[in-house]
């Protein structure tokens, strides 16, 4: 049996953000994961040749407020990284995203683009760059990563494509904190979820009538499987992944992430993890260790990764949307929850809005302002 005045499930970000801010103010908070380890869906571990490996994707960290920073500060030691990302076209490594000076280099300063309306995700690629560099970096990623054609995709999507200004070439400039906590995203969680009860490899809705929320459920998995899929499944595109650990090879590529643009190539991307590690911790590695990403749609809740950008999964959301609005024991969030892509800072700074409207609602007082 599972007991408390907040019952939360999933113990990935979201929930942890929750349950570490209401028993922080003296709540009765237990947690429960399905999964066999905390974190969520930015778990990492070392494997054996001394790798930092993220296990569902590579997870870089950025943040411009400092409630948040501050949040995770309290939990970890970071170390300032930023994201440099190369696209391999034909048999060059090109910096991703693409910069201003690049563009103007290839096409000159006169950039032709697309007029009028844009209406779906190409467009608006085509409204902001020139064709050429469309075609050379985004197209055939795109086109990949989601299995449809990049005019099939919502117009929402083209918030993510960014052109760097003049020369820069790091992945988010504009963020004031561009890091990386000292000793893996395990580690700062396990910090997090310190002393909370924790319940581990525990599905909820496989044990419904054997967990009691006295005063709320929180609940941070998939919105239509809470609802037994009523209306119909979501759509989420995920990655299979393949690790390969070359035994004597110092580096394989020039950094930590090379996306592969060509539609020939069935991969999407690969991944070098030693670029994203301590210096002191990357130079005991042995060799290298490599993920290779290629996108899939996956039936399997746990492989869920990316939310499908179209017109039919946002109307079939708002369905299970309004039904989780209208439960008062029950609190439906996070990225699975929500049906929607939450960077990490995202994630939080929403987890503590959440957290203090549930302080409101249940007069609970707190000294801290967390949004
Ligand atoms: C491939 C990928 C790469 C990403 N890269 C970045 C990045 O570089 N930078 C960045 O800022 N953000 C990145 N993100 C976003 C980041 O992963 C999310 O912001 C974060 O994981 C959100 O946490 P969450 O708690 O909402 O969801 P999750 O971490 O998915 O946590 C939900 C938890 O609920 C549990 N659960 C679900 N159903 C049940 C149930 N029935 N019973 C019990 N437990 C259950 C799950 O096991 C899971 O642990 C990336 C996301 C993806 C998909």
């Amino acid at each position: 049996m599972i007991k408390a005045d907040f019952v939360i499930v999933g113990a990935g970000l979201t929930g942890s953000t929750i349950a570490r801010i209401l028993t922080d103010n003296g709540q009765d908070v237990v947690i429960v994961d399905r999964k066999d380890h905390i974190a969520g869906n930015i778990y990492d571990y070392k494997d054996e040749s001394g790798a930092m490996i993220h296990k569902y994707g590579p997870h870089y960290f950025r943040c411009g407020s400092e409630k948040i920073w501050n949040f995770l500060n309290r939990f970890t030691e970071f170390y300032n990284w930023s994201a440099l990302l190369k696209s391999k076209v034909g048999n060059e490594y090109l910096s991703w995203p693409v910069n201003e000076d690049y563009i103007n280099k290839i096409v000159g300063e006169d950039w032709n683009l697309f007029k009028g309306e844009p209406l779906n995700f190409e467009e608006v690629c085509l409204s902001r760059m020139p064709k050429q560099i469309y075609e050379m970096f985004i197209k055939g990623y795109t086109e990949k990563q989601w299995g449809v054609k990049a005019t099939e995709l919502s117009k929402d999507l083209a918030v993510r494509i960014t052109i760097n200004k003049g020369n820069v070439n790091t992945l988010t400039p504009h963020h004031k904190w561009n890091a990386l906590p000292r000793y893996g995203y395990t580690e700062m969680m396990r910090s997090m979820v310190n002393g909370i009860p924790l319940t581990l490899q525990y599905d909820y809705l496989r044990n419904k009538e054997a967990v009691i929320a006295n005063k709320l459920l929180v609940f941070t998995g998939p919105v239509d499987e809470f609802f037994n899929y009523k209306h119909g499944k979501l759509k989420y595109r995920g990655q299979n992944r393949r690790i390969e650990h070359l035994e004597n090879t110092e580096q394989h590529q020039p950094c930590i992430q090379v996306n592969y643009p060509n539609p020939e190539d069935p991969r999407i991307r690969t991944i070098e993890w030693k670029h994203l590690m301590h210096p002191d911790d990357k130079a005991k590695v042995k060799g290298t260790m490599l993920t290779h990403e290629t996108p899939f749609t996956p039936e399997n809740a746990n492989q869920y990764e990316y939310p499908f950008p179209d017109k039919q999964n946002k109307e079939l959301y708002e369905q299970y949307k309004s039904e989780a609005d209208a439960l008062s024991d029950v609190l439906i969030c996070g990225r699975l929850g929500e049906y929607r892509y939450y960077d990490m800072d995202q994630a939080i700074g929403r987890a503590m809005k959440l957290a203090t409207e549930i302080m409101e609602k249940f007069e609970i007082s707190s000294s801290v302002e967390y949004v």
